[in-house]
């Protein structure tokens, strides 16, 4: 057949892939599944069907308020079932939500919603102190909304206060979703801002649902509706880590914690709820394995965990699989990418000692991700499984710029997206991160890995945690500097440090100095938070330990 000049297009539906088909799809196809919320004294359960009906109400009563396409609304809110409505019913409409992490510096919350520039907020029972004391601040922020109900609405100083659960009775249950493009924008996140400012990611609808169904699948969550989801990243970092889209999309029950992660709670949430499959960040996990040890259970219905943000110790790994039956998916991303980006690859049959090296590695791209290292000239280096570059990484939802920051150099010539870590991968395109690029130590031009000197560190039963900063060299540029603390009536002579980590890293990157503190910063998602750091040994407030022994530290 002759088309002319015209090319040949698919004759599929032009049905746009936007967020309102997840939730309408979960409505009709598993209107029954649990949709479990912890969020404030009472434990609500309901099911898709009615938080789609919610969804669309709230969805009506926020068109009544005249918030529709390309409006910003945000949300200053822990993981709870009015918070995961609020991603449907302001996306659906074409509005744009902002999760607004409640876990920044308040300058920093400040800044994001300034930044972003809009009239409405809706705050949580337990961020409402937050808000009142944000708000004099707060300069384009003309409406709140309290998440909660009226008979539950505490009294504030905050002006123009609306009722959650005023909007949804007002709403119209059978409200039609406008059609909209898939391209628009549905939902922004900033970074967690441990260099400079947070920046804004600004997610479209189209790159959302495809993202979200990459990670879904067989070799990503693989997810099915007989699973029952623990969603504990908090939904300001990146969207909650998918765990919204990822429950009604493959018809899992959704558990939402509200904003609680303490390790007994944790564990009757797991046992009470059944459930199947949870993410959360290393802390979390050790919390809940420290836990389990110390009052001797298992961990019954939990198949599968996944860890991000930070890479999590190896022994953990083994202890989850050896010890619990637990897989561990580790996986890699940014806000940047929108969720995971690779995972941990552990193909059947492997042995435990396999399993668990694969797991410690970041894992494989999934769909939709291609990754690639470079030099500084942005120019591609062999993926040998040794050469360390700068890794970059594209694909179909990968963020291109930040939002209102154009100045900022996110994209290469090519069109990749500088990542700033550092990572070597092996021929398989297995991904190991060495290290923030801000973070590794540049040592007469090589470089060290923090991450590797930490992980080593960890393994000395004495050591709780450790951080590694560069510290100025005359000679060799940048030397690491170790921060350690210890395990709980522990002790360690600095030398005997020295040789346990020798036994896992080159003579030439071992620390010149080696301190003891506390505690260690942590910024709002767990990582450590390296400038504080910095700043603290610049400022001689965290100095080298000079005796053998950390007495008196
Ligand atoms: P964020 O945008 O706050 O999620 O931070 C993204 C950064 O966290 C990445 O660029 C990495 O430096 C780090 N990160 C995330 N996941 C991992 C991981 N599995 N292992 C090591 N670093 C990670």
């Amino acid at each position: 057949m002759e088309f002319g000049f015209l090319p040949m297009l698919g004759l599929n539906l032009d049905y746009p892939l936007v967020l309102s088909t997840i939730i309408e799809h979960a409505a009709a196809t598993f209107a029954d599944t649990e949709l479990v919320s912890y969020g404030g004294p009472d434990v609500t359960r309901s099911s898709y069907y009615e938080a789609a009906q919610r969804s669309r109400r709230l969805a009506s009563s926020l068109s009544c308020l005249g918030i529709g396409p390309d409006c910003l609304v945000g949300s200053l809110a822990w993981n709870t079932h009015r918070h995961f409505e609020l991603f449907y019913g302001v996306s659906g409409i074409g509005g744009i939500l902002h999760t607004a992490n409640p876990r920044l510096a308040p300058a920093q919350i400040l800044y994001t919603i300034n930044f972003a520039g809009y009239r409405t907020l809706f705050i949580d029972p337990d961020t409402l102190a937050l808000a009142e004391q944000l708000a004099p601040r707060l300069k384009t922020i003309d409406r709140f909304v309290l998440m909660t109900s009226r008979r539950a609405m505490p009294a504030t100083n905050l002006a123009n206060v609306l009722c959650h659960e005023d909007l949804i009775d007002a709403g119209d249950p059978a409200f039609a979703w406008p059609e909209l493009d898939e391209r628009l924008a549905c939902m922004l996140c900033f970074t967690s801002g441990t260099t400079g400012q947070p920046k804004g990611v600004l997610y479209s609808h189209r790159g959302t649902v495809l993202s979200a169904l990459s990670i879904g699948g067989g070799n990503g969550w693989a997810l099915s509706a007989s699973d029952v989801v623990l969603g504990i990243p908090g939904f300001f970092h990146c969207n909650g880590w998918g765990v919204p889209f990822l429950g009604p999309m493959y018809g899992a029950k959704l558990v939402l914690p509200g904003r609680r992660a303490d390790d007994a709670w944790l564990y009757r949430l797991i046992m009470d709820e059944g459930v199947t499959i949870a993410a959360a960040v290393p802390t979390i996990w050790l919390g809940l394995l420290e836990h389990c040890r110390a009052t001797g259970q298992g961990l019954g219905p939990l198949r599968r965990i996944f860890s991000g943000g930070t890479a999590p110790p190896a022994a953990m790994i083994e202890s989850y699989l050896r010890d619990y039956g637990v897989h561990v998916s580790h996986g890699w991303g940014m806000t940047e990418t929108t969720h995971g980006a690779t995972i941990s690859f552990v193909p059947d049959g492997l042995s435990d000692d396999a399993a668990v090296a694969a797991m410690r590695t970041q894992g494989k791209p999934l769909y939709g991700n291609e990754i690639r290292i470079v030099d500084d000239e942005d120019r591609p280096l062999s993926s040998d499984g040794s050469t360390p570059g700068h890794l970059q990484c594209r694909g179909h939802w990968t963020a291109g710029a930040y939002f209102k920051r154009p100045e900022l150099d996110l994209q290469t010539k090519d069109g990749w997206m500088r990542t700033g870590d550092i990572a070597v991968i092996d021929p398989d395109n297995t991904l190991h991160i060495v290290d923030r690029a801000k973070d590794a130590i540049k040592s007469g031009g090589e470089w060290i890995s923090s991450q590797a000197l930490e992980e080593a560190a960890t393994q000395h039963p004495a050591v709780q945690e450790a951080a590694v900063v560069a510290v100025q060299h005359a000679r060799w540029q940048e030397r690491p500097f170790m921060i350690v603390v210890l395990a709980e009536n522990a002790t360690v002579a600095v030398e005997d440090l020295r040789s346990h980590l020798q036994r896992f890293v080159p003579k030439w990157w071992l620390p010149d100095a080696i301190a003891f503190a506390a505690e260690l910063p942590h910024g709002p998602t767990g990582k450590l938070q390296k400038d504080e750091l910095r700043r603290r040994v610049a400022d001689g407030i965290i100095a080298p330990a000079i005796a053998s022994s950390p007495s008196g530290v």
